[in-house]
This record gives C-alpha cells, sequence and structure tokens, in this order.
C-alpha cells in the first residue's frame, strides 16, 4: 500500500482568518485568547481537511512564520528581546514586527522597543522569513511548549500525526551570523537541542517526524556536506523515524550525500527532480521510505493524472509499501479552495486545482496505486478531460502570438545608437538639468482612490464618473509636482491598484481569482494573476491616462509599465511552456503599449523590473540561463524605440553585486534603484563595474515614515558621486510612494527638490 502525507498546509485560512485575526489582536481590539482560539479553530479545519491522508503535518501552523517558531523552539531568541517579560506569543510578535499588540509595549522601564527581526526569500519563493541570528556565543535551548501543543490538540482531534521541523543544517543557512561568525561551530550545540526534540515525540509515541532540509537543493561545499553527515549521524540515535524532506529542485551533486545519511526516508522533488528518483532508489537503503512530490505544491494547475501513474505504477511496483506520495512542497504556497471561486469563467476553472484539490488528486493517485485504475475510473476520466480541454483549448493557445514569438530576433531589442549619443538627443529634446529630479511612479493611494475603485467595481460608479475621478487625481498629482519643482514628473499611477493585476486584466491569457490568496509574509498575502494562456494585448492599456497627465503640464509625464519579468515573477505561470517563452510573449504585448505611447507623445517612459532578482534560480550554475532571456525579454519591450526617447526602468533593492553586468546589458538610459536604507552601500558594486548608462540612487526611503533632511539627501548623493560621473546621477525617492500620506510626500520630497538644487550649486569637481 502506498503512503500519502502533505508537507504542510496553508495556514492563513481560505478567507484569510489569521491575517484579520492578527492584525486585530496587534491593534488591540482583541484578546490573546481569542487569537490562539483562531489558531487552534484553524488547524482543527485544515486537519480536518487531510483527514483523507495516511499522514497530517503538524506543527506547520505559525501566527507569523514557521522559521520564526523554530527560532522560538530553539531557544534562539534574539538578545534585544530576552529581557521582555510577559507572553511568549508577545515577544514572538516583537521579533517579527518590531512590535507586539498595543498595549503589551509598556516596558519602557525595563527594556525599550526593539528592532523588528531581518525578513527575507524563502528560497526561490515570494514567502519571507524571519532570519534567525547568531553569533560565536549564541547557545540554543529546547522549548518544545509550541510543538507540544500542537501535537496535543492534533491527538484530542485523532489526527494522525507527523510533526514537521526545520533540519538542523538549513536553519542554521537560513539565518545570519554577525560578525561573520562560523554557523557551522554552532551545530555541536544545536544538535543536543534537536536531539533532545525528538526523544520529546518519541515519548509522546510519535512515529515519523518530517525533518526539512531544502538546503540539499542548493549548491554547499564540502564543509556543509561534512556538517550533514555529521548532523544526521548524531540524530540517528533517537527512536523516532526521519523523513527527510528535499524540494524547490533537484539534489544534483548533493544526491548521494542525502541517500547515504542515517534516516529512515528521503522526499524528493518529483516536479523538479523526477530523474533522481531511480538514482535515489538505487541508493537508498533497501528499507527507506522513498515519498515522491508528485503534485507541484506551488502552482495552481490540476495535475495530469494519467501521466503520473505512468510513471508512478512501476515505482509502486518496485517499491511496494516503501512508497509514499505528497504535494511536492508545502501547499503554503497555493491558494486554499478553489470551491470559493465563484466569478472564475468554468472551462478556465476546470484547468485548476488550489490546496485542497491537489490533496483530492493526491487521495486518487493512491487509490489507483492501491487499488487499480478502476477504482477512481470517474475521477480519472474528469481529471483527463480537463487536462485535454487545457492542451487544446484556443484560449490557452493563438497561432498569431506563436508566430511572433518564432520571428523574434536580436535587432528587436536593440536600440539604434548607443548610450552616448541617445543622451545627447535625450538632453536636447528634455532640457533638464543636472541632477534631475524624479520619483518612482505611484503617489499616494488615498481613501477617496479607493472609495471610487470600489465603488467603480460594485457598479456604483459608472464608467465616466469613474474616469473623473481618477483624471481629477491625476490632475492633483501633477499639480503638486509642478509646485515641488519636479523635473520628470509621473501621473501617479491613481487608477492601478497593483502594479502586476493593473495590466494582467487588460492583457488577453490572464485569469483573476477572488479569493487566491497566498502569505506574503505575517499577515501580509498576496493574490497572483494566473497566465493560463497566450499573452496579447487587446488594445492600449495606458496611453489615455498618460496623455491626460500629460496635457495638464509642459513637463515631461513619465509613461509607467511593469516590465515582463515582473509580470511573470508575481503571477502563477504556465507550466505546459518554459517560463521564458510565457516571458517573451509579455514582452512582444508590453513592447506594443511602449510604442504606442511614444506614438502618444511620451518623452520618457519606465518600465518597472521590481522582481527581476527574485527570479533567479536557487543554483548559481542556472543564472546565466534566466538572466539571459530576463534581460532579452526586457530589451524587446523596451528597444523598439526611437533614440530620443527615454527608457526608464526600476528595481527595489540593492543586492546588484552578481547581477550588475546583466542590469547593464538591459541598456536602460536610466535605472532608477533602492538605496536609501543601505546607506549607499550597494553601490559597491559600481566599484568593480562601471555601469554605463544613468541612474538614480534612491534618497528617500520610502518604507519608512521619517522624512530626510536635505543634507541627509545630499550625502548619499555626494557618496554615489564617488563611483558613478555626478553627470549620470538623478534624485529620486527609493521607490514608490503609494502607501505613504499626502502630509509625509510633500515635505520629503520638497527637501529632495531642495538636495539636488544644492547639488547643482556644487562644481562637479567638487563632489
Ligand atoms: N511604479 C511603481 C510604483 O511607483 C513601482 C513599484 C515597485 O517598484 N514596487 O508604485
Ligand atoms: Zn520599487
Amino acid at each position: 500500500m502506498v503512503t500519502t502525507h502533505n508537507l504542510g498546509f496553508p495556514r492563513i485560512g481560505a478567507n484569510r482568518e489569521l491575517k484579520f485575526t492578527l492584525e486585530r489582536y496587534w491593534k488591540n481590539e482583541s484578546s490573546r485568547d481569542e487569537l490562539k482560539a483562531i489558531g487552534a479553530q484553524l488547524r482543527e479545519r485544515h486537519w480536518k481537511d487531510q483527514a483523507g491522508l495516511d499522514f497530517a503535518p503538524v506543527g506547520d501552523f505559525a501566527f507569523y512564520d514557521h522559521v520564526l517558531d523554530m527560532s522560538f523552539t530553539l531557544g534562539n531568541l534574539p538578545t534585544r528581546v530576552r529581557g521582555f517579560h510577559g507572553d511568549v506569543l508577545d515577544n514572538y510578535f516583537r521579533v517579527a514586527r518590531g512590535r507586539s499588540a498595543q498595549g503589551a509595549e509598556d516596558h519602557s522601564g525595563c527594556c525599550g522597543g526593539v528592532a523588528a527581526g531581518e525578513m527575507t526569500k524563502w528560497f526561490d519563493t515570494n514567502y519571507h522569513y524571519i532570519v534567525p541570528e547568531f553569533d560565536a556565543n549564541t547557545q540554543f535551548s529546547l522549548d518544545p511548549s509550541r510543538l507540544l501543543e500542537q501535537l496535543n490538540q492534533a491527538r484530542t482531534l485523532g489526527v494522525k500525526a507527523k510533526p514537521v521541523i526545520i533540519g538542523p543544517l538549513t536553519y542554521l543557512w537560513l539565518g545570519k551570523a554577525k560578525d561573520d561568525a562560523d554557523k557551522l561551530a554552532l551545530l555541536p550545540r544545536l544538535l543536543p537541542v534537536y536531539a533532545a526534540l525528538l526523544d520529546y515525540f518519541t515519548a509522546r509515541g510519535i512515529e515519523w517526524i518530517q525533518i526539512d532540509e531544502p538546503v540539499l537543493a542548493t549548491e554547499l561545499d564540502a564543509t556543509w556536506r561534512q556538517a550533514f553527515r555529521t548532523a544526521y549521524e548524531a540524530l540517528s540515535e533517537r527512536r523516532v523515524k526521519l523523513l527527510l524532506a528535499t524540494y524547490f529542485g533537484p539534489l544534483q551533486h548533493n544526491l548521494e550525500l542525502a541517500c547515504k545519511l542515517p534516516v529512515d526516508g528521503l522526499h524528493i522533488d518529483a516536479i523538479n527532480a523526477r530523474d533522481e528518483i531511480a538514482k535515489a532508489v538505487a541508493q537508498l537503503p533497501a528499507t527507506s521510505v522513498v515519498s515522491v512530490g508528485a503534485i507541484n505544491g506551488r502552482n495552481i494547475w490540476k495535475t495530469d493524472l494519467a501521466a503520473a501513474l505512468e510513471w508512478l505504477e512501476p515505482l509502486h511496483r518496485t517499491l511496494g509499501d516503501r512508497l509514499w506520495i505528497a504535494p511536492s512542497c508545502s501547499l503554503l504556497h497555493t491558494p486554499v479552495d478553489l470551491n470559493s471561486e465563484q466569478k472564475l469563467d468554468a472551462e478556465i476553472k476546470s484547468w485548476f486545482a488550489f490546496a485542497l484539490q491537489k490533496l483530492d488528486e493526491l487521495t486518487v493517485l493512491a487509490s489507483a496505486l492501491n487499488n487499480g485504475r478502476a477504482s477512481v475510473a470517474d475521477a480519472l476520466a474528469a481529471n483527463a478531460k480537463a487536462i485535454e480541454s487545457r492542451r487544446t483549448s484556443p484560449r490557452v493557445h493563438n497561432p498569431a502570438v506563436k508566430a511572433a514569438i518564432a520571428r523574434i530576433d536580436a535587432s528587436l531589442g536593440k536600440r539604434a545608437s548607443a548610450y552616448p549619443q541617445r543622451a545627447e538627443k535625450q538632453s536636447a529634446i528634455l532640457d533638464l538639468p543636472a541632477f534631475p529630479t524624479t520619483t518612482i511612479g505611484s503617489f499616494p493611494q488615498t481613501s477617496e482612490i479607493r472609495h471610487a475603485r470600489s465603488q467603480f467595481k460594485a457598479g456604483e460608479l459608472d464608467q465616466p464618473g469613474y474616469k473623473a475621478a481618477m483624471e481629477q487625481e491625476i490632475t492633483r498629482a501633477v499639480k503638486e509636482q509642478e509646485a515641488l519643482g519636479l523635473d520628470v514628473l509621473v501621473h501617479g499611477e491613481a487608477e492601478r491598484n497593483d502594479m502586476v493585476e493593473y495590466f494582467g486584466e487588460q492583457l488577453d491569457g490572464y485569469a483573476f481569482s477572488e479569493f487566491g490568496w497566498v502569505q506574503s509574509y505575517g499577515s501580509r498575502c498576496v493574490k497572483p494573476p494566473i497566465l493560463f494562456g497566450d499573452i496579447s494585448r487587446p488594445k492600449a492599456m495606458t496611453v489615455d491616462w498618460i496623455s491626460y497627465a500629460q496635457s495638464q503640464t509642459t513637463k515631461p509625464i513619465k509613461g509607467m509599465l511593469t516590465g515582463p519579468v515582473t509580470m511573470l515573477n508575481w503571477s502563477f505561470v504556465r507550466d505546459d511552456q518554459p517560463r521564458s517563452v510565457s516571458c517573451y510573449q509579455l514582452a512582444l504585448a508590453i513592447r506594443e503599449e511602449v510604442l504606442d505611447l511614444e506614438k502618444a507623445g511620451a518623452r520618457v517612459i519606465q518600465i518597472d523590473e521590481a522582481a527581476l532578482r527574485e527570479g533567479l534560480p536557487l543554483r548559481r550554475a542556472q543564472w546565466n540561463e534566466y538572466l539571459q532571456w530576463a534581460v532579452a525579454s526586457f530589451r524587446i519591450t523596451a528597444n523598439g524605440v526611437r533614440d530620443e526617447t527615454q527608457i526608464h526602468t526600476h528595481m527595489c533593492y540593492s543586492e546588484f553585486n552578481d547581477i550588475i553586468a546583466s542590469i547593464a546589458d538591459m541598456d536602460a538610459d536610466v535605472i532608477t534603484i533602492e538605496t536609501s536604507r543601505s546607506d549607499i552601500e550597494l553601490l559597491d558594486a559600481f566599484d568593480n563595474f562601471k555601469y554605463p548608462n544613468g541612474i538614480g540612487p534612491g534618497v528617500y526611503d520610502i518604507h519608512s515614515p521619517n522624512i530626510p533632511s536635505p543634507e541627509q539627501m545630499v550625502n548619499l548623493m555626494k557618496k554615489a558621486a564617488t563611483r558613478i560621473p555626478a553627470e549620470r546621477l538623478w534624485v529620486n525617492p527609493d521607490c514608490g510612494l503609494k502607501t505613504r500620506a499626502w502630509s509625509e510626500v510633500i515635505p520629503a520630497l520638497t527637501n529632495m527638490v531642495a538636495a539636488a538644487k544644492t547639488l547643482r550649486q556644487l562644481e562637479f569637481g567638487q563632489l
């Protein structure tokens, strides 16, 4: 008999119950007991949803983040919160977000406020975890209370529990050591705590533990590989069985290592590493469990069950009871329930599976393996019908788009002249001062804007009424920018609630869910649009708004678009063609918009690539391939314009060092980047690589309510000028201003314009 299990379930709730409860708790609108009760209810519901499986995960539920949970379990709290008394959960929120619930903060007499823990992306997903903090003296001590509480609850409910923990090597790998302390030197202190935790589970009659080591899907050097051997050797004495879970990619050179570790089973991501299963089976001990992640835990597509059975059946014949099946990774990265969707087109909806539907697929696969395909004939037939409909639907396949892709050649991505010639022509037209000032696109999304949008969506405001409301906002933004004395203006993006959704809604080949929320971090969720078909642009998407804005001023208005790579990286995308092909399709569609904007008179066009870096593969060996098509896509989008048209791009991060050559290769005339937080640190990248074009290092940290002074901004620019010739520098904020209030934006930009004026009075030589 094949065994079914799940690696983790989305914790936020089908209706984002956790999000709303957390936010009420933080505002002191509900009690800690209420919050804990909602947590317990969600866990109970999710276990019921998984009742058809042989094992359900326990410990995957987190109030904020499962990595932070692990830090608390291992007693690794940052020193700055150790002095706090009161409830552990409040301390946990202090690390997560710098503060707990209002009112839980009254520690001014003893310990003051704290800095929030650093947050970063969980492997190559859009989920962000709180980075564990280490230094050379870090000590660990077990706090099993969270896991035991969840385990007790599971036991009361009769759940077939398989506790889930992050393994010791992945835990260390995810963290940051102060003063470059050696993280692996902490392993001998960490292992006894893990051993003690495993003994707790043994004492509670647990048979299997899932121990997650996704770092095995990354490039590990000899020291880390040796540390794996040491660690699992040390844990092999424990009586509980370990299922070592890997996911997000193939193991490659770590495969042999993983197969030889003294554990009781290995989980392999069969979506990304199917060809490693046979190799693993050959190398694993004859008693080892082989868990295969046969259902994609990171997308929203139905699994082709017949195709899966083709390779699962022979594997089952070989392995018998040793075969386990599961989703490829935790379902944290998928929305909960497709059945909540009432507005999706029925045909398109029939192609999708959210978390609950993926678990149904798993049970169907198990029945087919255990009792023969005939036992689930109806389910298999329905699945085959949906798969066939998707494969052949004219809504997915557009011959004209495929033909356009086939016609792509290098000339599409090439400007007529090199940057220096273009820059000259552009400056003749734009007539900008030195240190030109601009913003990144959005202005505050006021309650009036949101109100107009929701009225429009609800049908309470008609199209002309909505248009008038947005035009009023655009006029306001333009007038404010003129009064501030900015040089290149923007329309302010009032009409956009989201920079990807806005374009997705207007492109053919995109669908939208109503409740397809996925946790991004803490209580924050995103609802990625679904790229299901060949992409085309039925009509211009932004030209009317930009032209309207331009009609309000003689200063140049910057056309504002989201780039193809960002559209791709922030959507659920097709699995029936390479990501590069979807990206090229987006590039061609957005290119048409760029050319239409140019035709309508736009002299400056910005194409945001906020998420370019996020798409980097886990292994460096694959970076080149990704960067090659990502950069090519951007170039196709941007570079069809005349020399006189100035192309800007924007990226909201500062880790540039390792990809700067590719960024230069995009050949945008101006790039604006996030730097003010890192004190222009990123500009180190510009020491070794001479970035050839214009650049605007952000001088106003828009994520903070603080208003930077003109002096602070002048100083940042002076630092930048030590690395980049002053003639090519722009002055701008870090990112869009939509989350700020006008009352913050006006003084900050006033100071920014003053800073630019000061800079202009200095000779370039004085900088
Ligand atoms: N143009 C967008 C804005 O200003 C860019 C947002 C982003 O980079 N995340 O809002
Ligand atoms: Zn940004």
